[in-house]
């Protein structure tokens, strides 16, 4: 019988659909993962409610702990308590650090406060960048451009 240890390293292996660099258990939004009596439950909670890439991400899921030789699986999505980036794991910030991605500052839960607040460059580090718009490609970026390496860059919008 598998272990939820083995299971969550196995989800390591779907990946955001938006952001193909980190995996779903990296952003946090695998939240609990159990096995019992043959069958396992994996709890997820998508970044964005009307998330067009729940449904991919909630199959792929599925479909990775099939492939484990499990045959009763089911994913379930929980809304509440709301998906905060607090939860992207370190190991995913590095890596949406190394995508371009400026990961989002800590909010503690207390997220609008920091919105507008200079997020530093991916590239160079420097904190002297601006806001060209709120919304980048999806709801959760807003896009940036760096003054000193003169680069636009992406960050992820503290939720
Ligand atoms: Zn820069």
């Amino acid at each position: 019988m598998l272990t939820p240890l083995e299971i969550w390293s196995a989800l390591e292996d779907v990946k955001d659909p938006e952001i193909p660099v980190v995996s779903v258990v990296e952003m946090g939004i695998v939240r609990m993962v159990a096995v019992e009596h043959g069958k396992v439950t994996v709890t997820m909670t998508p970044t964005f409610s009307g998330c067009p890439a729940l449904h991919v991400m909630k199959s792929e899921i599925e479909n990775r702990i099939r492939q484990m030789g499990v045959e009763s699986v089911e994913v379930i999505v929980a809304l509440a308590p709301r998906w905060t980036t607090d939860w992207i794991t370190e190991a995913g910030r590095a890596k949406l650090k190394a995508f371009g991605l400026a990961p989002p500052p800590r909010v503690n839960g207390d997220a609008n406060v920091f919105f507008v607040e200079a997020a530093a460059c991916p590239f160079c580090g420097s904190s002297d960048t601006a806001i060209k718009n709120t919304f980048g490609p999806t709801l959760c970026r807003t896009i940036h451009y760096c003054n000193a390496c003169r680069q636009p860059f992406e960050q992820f919008k503290p939720v």
